[in-house]
C-alpha cells in the first residue's frame, strides 16, 4: 500500500511538473503572438430562427504559431488569462472585430459580439478602450455586443463586482449591448440574471443536445422555461451549438429566437463570412 501511495505521488508529481512546463511554453509563445501576426479571429454566424438570416457574428480567437500546429482556444486563453495577456490579446481582438464587422454591419446591418475575461473587465480603463475602439471604428455603439460569462465573477470581491456590474451597465447606457454567455453552467445564474446587466442570454451548448432525446424531457422543459422567463424580462436568447435540423425545430416551437452551431455555420473566416452574407436566409 505504501509503495503505491509513493508511486502515485511521483506519478502526480510528474504531470504537475509537465503542466508547468506546457505552461511556460504557451505563455513564452503566446507573448510574441500579436507581434508575429499569429492571432486571427474567426466568425461564427448568430441565426435568426424565424427567417433564417444572419443576426450576427460571434468572433473566436485563432493562435497558430508560426513553427506549429493551432493551439485551441480552451488550452491558450487561460493562460493568457493567468499571465494578464488577455489584455493586450482582448484590446487586438476588439479592434480586429470592429474594423471586420464595420462593413457587414454597413451593408446587412448585422452585429458583431465579442468574449471579455473577467481580467480585462477588471482593467481600469476597460470602459474607455471599449468606447475609443467605437469611435475609431465609426460601428454604431448598438452593433456591438460583449459576452461576459457569471464565471468572471467568481475571483471578485463583492465591491469589484459592483465596479464590474456599474461599468456593464455604463456601456450598455451608451447603446452597447451585454450577451450572458454559457447560461446554466454557473451556480447561481438566476440571481445574476437580477443583478448584471444584460441584454442577451446564451443557453450554454450542453442544454442542446438532449433537446431531441425522447429521455430528456427535463433538459427541454429546462430550455423552455428559460426561453420563456427570457422573453418575459425582455431579453433575446440565442441557443448554442445546435448541430440538426431536428434541434432547430424544437427551438422554433418554443419560440427561440436566435441560434448558433455547426447546423448553420462553423467558424469562418472574415472572407468567408463575406461570401456568406451573399447566400443568405437559409432554410
Ligand atoms: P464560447 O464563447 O462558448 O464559444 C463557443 C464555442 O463553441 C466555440 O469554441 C465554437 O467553435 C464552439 N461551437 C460552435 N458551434 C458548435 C456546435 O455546433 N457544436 C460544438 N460542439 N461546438 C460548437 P472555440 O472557438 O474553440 O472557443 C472556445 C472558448 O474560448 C469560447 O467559448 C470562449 O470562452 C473562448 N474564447 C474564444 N475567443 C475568445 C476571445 O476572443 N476572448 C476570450 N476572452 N475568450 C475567447
Ligand atoms: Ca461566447
Ligand atoms: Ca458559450
Ligand atoms: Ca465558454
Amino acid at each position: 500500500a505504501k509503495a503505491a501511495g509513493k508511486n502515485r505521488i511521483t506519478l502526480f508529481d510528474h504531470t504537475l511538473r509537465a503542466e508547468r512546463l506546457h505552461h511556460a511554453e504557451i505563455a513564452a509563445g503566446l507573448r510574441q503572438a500579436l507581434a508575429r501576426d499569429e492571432l486571427t479571429l474567426n466568425y461564427q454566424p448568430v441565426v435568426d430562427l424565424t427567417t433564417g438570416a444572419i443576426h450576427a457574428v460571434e468572433a473566436l480567437l485563432r493562435w497558430t504559431p508560426t513553427d506549429g500546429r493551432p493551439v485551441p482556444p480552451d488550452v491558450f486563453i487561460p493562460v493568457a488569462e493567468d499571465t494578464g495577456l488577455i489584455v493586450d490579446i482582448g484590446r487586438w481582438a476588439l479592434e480586429r472585430a470592429c474594423a471586420d464587422a464595420k462593413r457587414w454591419h454597413h451593408r446587412h446591418g448585422i452585429a458583431v459580439t465579442v468574449n471579455v475575461s473577467g481580467r480585462q473587465l477588471r482593467e481600469r480603463t476597460f470602459r474607455d478602450t471599449v468606447l475609443e475602439v467605437l469611435t475609431r471604428s465609426q460601428l454604431p455603439r448598438n452593433a456591438l455586443t460583449l459576452e461576459v460569462t457569471e464565471s468572471m465573477l467568481l475571483a471578485t470581491t463583492p465591491d469589484e463586482t459592483q465596479r464590474i456590474t456599474d461599468v456593464l451597465a455604463d456601456l450598455r447606457a451608451h447603446g452597447v449591448r451585454i450577451a450572458l454567455d454559457d447560461f446554466g453552467t454557473g451556480y447561481s445564474s438566476l440571481s445574476y440574471l437580477r443583478t448584471l446587466p444584460v441584454d442577451i442570454l446564451k443557453i450554454d451548448r450542453s442544454f442542446t443536445a438532449p433537446l431531441t432525446n425522447t429521455d430528456h424531457r427535463q433538459a427541454r422543459a429546462f430550455t423552455k422555461a428559460i426561453v420563456e422567463l427570457a422573453a418575459s424580462l425582455e431579453l433575446r436568447t440565442v441557443v448554442e451549438g445546435v448541430e440538426s435540423r431536428e434541434q432547430a425545430g424544437v427551438l422554433q416551437q418554443m419560440g427561440c429566437p436566435l441560434a448558433q452551431g455547426y447546423l448553420f455555420s462553423p467558424p469562418a473566416t472574415a472572407t468567408q463570412i463575406d461570401d456568406l452574407l451573399q447566400v443568405t436566409p437559409w432554410q
